[in-house]
């Protein structure tokens, strides 16, 4: 695969970017090297110049989604804030 085409591939367990780690490359193909999610940090082999995307079971528990307690909990913390900064005391 060319190093480019990494750009076009996303995580096929949480389509978060993958990171190409280059073992063997010739004249721009990586031929031997790995995909690294940067969202769940699941590692996809390259070998033979083919990305190895498919998650397998052992991967698989490497590849949960990491929790987000800010986004996920507590949606209207930082706007309460703001309401509460900017309310008049009068
Ligand atoms: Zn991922």
């Amino acid at each position: 695969m060319r190093a480019s085409t990494v750009n076009l591939l996303a995580c096929p367990a949480c389509r978060g970017d993958l990171l190409l780690r280059k073992r063997l490359a010739h004249r721009g193909e990586v031929l031997e090297g790995s995909l690294v999610c940067s969202r769940c940090g699941a590692e996809y082999e390259i070998s033979n110049g083919i990305p190895r995307l498919l998650p397998s079971p052992a991967r698989r528990r490497a590849c949960l989604p990491v929790p987000q307690p800010m986004s996920s909990t507590r949606p209207l913390g930082p706007v309460s804030i703001t309401q509460a900064s900017s309310t008049r005391l009068m």
